[in-house]
């Protein structure tokens, strides 16, 4: 679909949610007091929340109408069916396990599939997901190509497998020891970055030969489609709808988020074709998330999510959903601020070390950089930088190579005015990127410190 028409959103706005308009001096008062931690600002002190695109997605009049119609039975509820029903169709995998949200259904599944010892390679690793097969007992291995780990490498398909990464892990674990290989579509911590057809299918072929099952981390997949629409040969004349159905179609089984490509607020899904996996993952669900056909739902949430699948895979939904994407980072790139290229499809990854380059990695430049963003716009964004990467355990900092400041933009929530004020907002802090100080960290929890650590600026 290379059509001339821009991305126009193919919908209109029938409520709207008023937001507080705040001084830059006020600004300032709260980012202190947050301890220059955009986790710690209160969501009512902030004008454009782009902190994450989970849960964060605006449902259509036809989902909130279908929370009027959610069939709220404990048992055989008709959501459920239509959620079957629904992923059956526009994936086509078998059976299906509702779950509250996407790291559920990987708990369920790691559970089932990995034993003590067992090896899992992956398009580089997502958070939950890896922490899920570590506490089955299984390891986790990176296999994505060496261009992924490159910000500025404008393969346009940086979430492809290295085959060759996976022949060595078999060659040398053996593939009775890879229940699975672990496939994200459109890489979460690649930068929202597509795998290709061409790669899934030399994937298919390698696992087929060597009895590997693929599961699919779909949270994504719909955005993945739409890129392989626009960039692999052969795909140009398909609809989203049909890339999905033949994506999907390369893999074994599946875990969801709904809360991100499927426009809702809250749920997931644990999906397979095989039906002694579905029969073990239907005993599982009732200890940890609930009955198997509301897992953790409610009968609304299900009715939402049915609807929602259905909405993502429209072409013009994901023309407008990446295009805005897309017109936020090319206005970014005219303002010469640097970005990690290609632009993806889910936020734009701002590169702090090149924008405030002289500040060093102990002063934290991603985690100042987001407080600045916040002072000068309102605007709410995240650090991926030395905070985000914690300690090892000899108590040193690991020291990630990327110092980013991630912009995710929620679907179907700001207009394009808002996508210039974010650019104009970055643009202005770039114009004074000279004058800003760094932070030194004043409180630093032990788990996960990104979440609650404070700071202070270095006078
Ligand atoms: C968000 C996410 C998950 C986990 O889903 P939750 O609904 O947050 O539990 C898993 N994989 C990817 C790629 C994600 O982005």
């Amino acid at each position: 679909m290379k059509s001339k028409i821009s991305w126009a959103e193919p919908y209109k706005m029938k409520m709207v949610e008023l937001l507080k308009m705040t001084n830059s001096k006020q600004r300032t008062k709260a980012i202190k007091e947050a301890g220059y931690n955009t986790f710690l600002l209160k969501s009512e002190d902030v004008y454009i929340d782009l902190l994450t695109d989970s849960g964060t997605n605006s449902m259509s009049d036809r989902q909130w109408g279908a929370f009027m119609t959610g069939d709220e039975a404990y048992a055989g509820s008709k959501s459920f069916y239509k959620l079957e029903k629904a992923i059956q169709q526009f994936y086509g995998y078998k059976y299906i396990i509702p779950t509250h949200q996407g790291r559920a259904a990987e708990n369920i599944l790691s559970k089932i599939l990995i034993k003590k010892g067992d090896v899992i390679p992956g398009n580089m690793y997502f958070t939950t997901t890896r922490l899920h097969q570590e506490l089955a007992g299984g390891q986790f291995f990176d296999i994505i190509i060496d261009e992924a780990h490159d910000p500025f490498n404008e393969h346009p398909f940086k979430g492809n497998i290295d085959i060759s990464k996976l022949d060595k892990l078999v060659k040398k674990y053996g593939a009775k020891k890879i229940p699975y290989v672990s496939l994200a579509t459109n890489v979460n911590l690649a930068g929202g970055q597509p795998i290709s057809m061409e790669n899934l299918k030399e994937l298919r072929h390698y696992t087929k030969k060597h009895k590997i099952r693929i599961i699919h981390d779909m949270t994504r997949v719909a955005e993945n489609a739409y890129f392989i629409q626009q960039r692999e040969k052969g795909y140009e004349k398909k609809s989203i709808k049909e890339i999905v159905k033949e994506i999907c179609s390369h893999t074994d089984g599946a875990t969801m988020s709904a809360k991100k490509d499927a426009l809702v607020n809250i749920g997931g899904f644990l999906a397979t074709n095989e039906w002694d996996v579905y029969e073990e993952a239907r005993n599982l669900v009732v200890v940890y998330e609930g009955l198997h056909t509301y897992g953790g739902l409610a009968g609304r949430d299900m009715e939402a999510i049915a609807i929602g699948i259905e909405e993502s895979l429209d072409d013009f939904h994901q023309h407008a959903r990446v295009g805005q994407v897309e017109y936020l980072g090319t206005k970014m790139i005219e303002y010469k601020i640097p970005i990690v290229k290609p632009i993806g499809g889910h936020g734009i990854f701002v590169d702090a070390k090149s924008f405030l380059p002289h500040l060093n990695q102990e002063q934290y430049p991603a985690q100042t950089l987001a407080a600045e963003i916040y002072i000068e716009g309102g605007i709410r964004t995240m650090e991926r930088g030395i905070v985000s990467a914690g300690r090892k355990s000899n108590g040193e900092n690991h020291k990630p190579k990327l110092e980013l400041v991630r912009f995710t933009i929620p679907r179907r929530v700001y207009t394009q005015a808002h996508m210039d004020v974010i650019a104009e907002s970055a643009a202005s802090v770039y114009d004074r990127r000279k004058h800003i100080k760094g932070l030194k960290m004043i409180y630093e929890p032990k788990y996960l410190r990104f979440f609650q650590a404070k700071f202070e600026t270095i006078k």
